[in-house]
């Protein structure tokens, strides 16, 4: 039996969570509530949430029993007060996840906050934040050849900004020296083909260089991405002095605007199609584009400017392309060239002229121009 007025009081509690801004309509306002922490969730925090009973227990807002006390102990907790306790002391650098997140930055995020209590401040848990200037450990390294993962040593370091790793005998020297100025880290699960997927990128003579690695233990894997995301942050604070914490926030690290497969011709627009991976680095201003999702270096990229300097995207396919298996084109407009690609279906390509368009519309930074000079010169 389940009162109404009870989960009408209930639902109006229930304040969004995460990223939830962006949902329309009843996702909006989760439907789940773990009853011991005293907050409302949704759906898909719900099932992490289930897996722990000893933090949390979780009812359905619409289709549990709820008996008057526990409306009240709702009622006075809910997820501000709750934040306030286990959010209160997150560290700047660390990743909130968003819901269209991977599951394994959602999952962690919630154990780290309610089972570890990372972030309450208490002084009797280990310090949180010192344990992430430096990290030391093994991950699973896809081979830049073959597609065998071997077990690889990594050194973050705080001290030279650098991650660096080995290929077996420590005392041989690293096999690389990956600088953290130039070093991006996210989860691509998919791509990767392992939960705990997550992919390093990094330039090597103005070239992408993707490193692929896993770990099999989920909070390992999350801890070496928020190492990753501590390291940057400080490298940035030092190198743009006077910029917030808020601005340096966006460029700790990124994910792609767009990425997936598309078929490219070559500059006359009458070679033969081929079909190539694109990763669209939206901070970077570059399209990439590969042979395969997993490759170690790009093929080639094309430098995304804006619109006041010559940019353009259109869904349109020169009249002389042939050779075309996918029939929607888009053509890339810059000042030295026209690229075309065609997509597989309508719903691709528009996706990927409005990600384009993103950058398109977006004014160039000094940094841009810099960007721009050396992708133009290596060309
Ligand atoms: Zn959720």
């Amino acid at each position: 039996m389940t009162f109404p007025w009870a989960i009408k009081q209930l639902v109006s509690r229930a304040v969004p969570h995460q990223d939830n801004e962006k949902r329309k309509g009843p996702e909006k306002y989760p439907d789940w509530a773990s009853y011991r922490l005293g907050i409302f969730i949704c759906l898909n925090c719900s099932g992490t949430h289930r897996n722990l009973p000893e933090v949390s227990r979780v009812k359905s807002i619409r289709l549990d029993f709820w008996d008057d006390d526990l409306v009240e102990y709702m009622k006075c907790i809910g997820n501000n007060a709750a934040k306030a306790i286990y959010e209160k002391d997150v560290p700047i650098f660390y990743y909130r996840p968003k819901s269209s997140d991977c599951v394994v930055l959602k999952e962690q995020w919630i154990r780290a906050k309610y089972e570890r209590r990372e972030f309450t401040g208490d002084k009797s848990q280990p310090q949180i934040i010192s344990n992430y200037g430096s990290h030391q450990g093994f991950l699973w390294k896809r081979g830049k050849e073959n597609s065998q993962f071997l077990r690889r040593k990594f050194i973050l370091s705080m001290d030279d900004y650098t991650l660096k790793y080995y290929n077996k005998e420590e005392s041989k020297g690293p096999k690389a020296v990956i600088f953290v100025k130039d070093l991006n880290a996210l989860f691509q699960p998919e791509k990767i083909r392992h939960n705990h997927g997550l992919q390093l990128t990094c330039l090597k003579d103005e070239h992408t260089r993707n490193i692929f690695v896993y770990h099999e233990e989920a909070k390992e894997i999350v801890h070496w991405y928020n190492a990753i995301r501590a390291v940057r942050f400080s490298y940035l604070k030092t190198a743009f002095p006077t910029a917030t914490d808020l601005e340096l926030l966006p460029w700790i690290t990124r994910n792609y605007l767009k990425q997936g497969y598309m078929e490219k011709t070559g500059p006359m627009h009458r070679e033969p199609f081929k079909k190539r991976w694109f990763v669209l680095d939206s901070q970077e201003r570059r399209l990439l584009y590969f042979k395969c999702p997993l490759d170690a270096t790009e093929k080639g990229s094309v430098f995304i400017g804006s619109k006041e300097h010559g940019y353009d995207v259109t869904n349109s396919l020169p009249k002389g392309a042939r050779g075309n298996k996918w029939k929607c084109g888009i053509t890339v407009v810059t000042p030295d060239r026209k690229f075309v690609f065609t997509c597989e279906n309508e719903r691709d390509l528009r996706e990927w002229i409005e990600a384009l368009n993103g950058v398109i519309t977006r004014p160039m930074s000094p940094q841009d121009y810099t960007t721009e000079a050396n992708v133009r010169r290596r060309r």
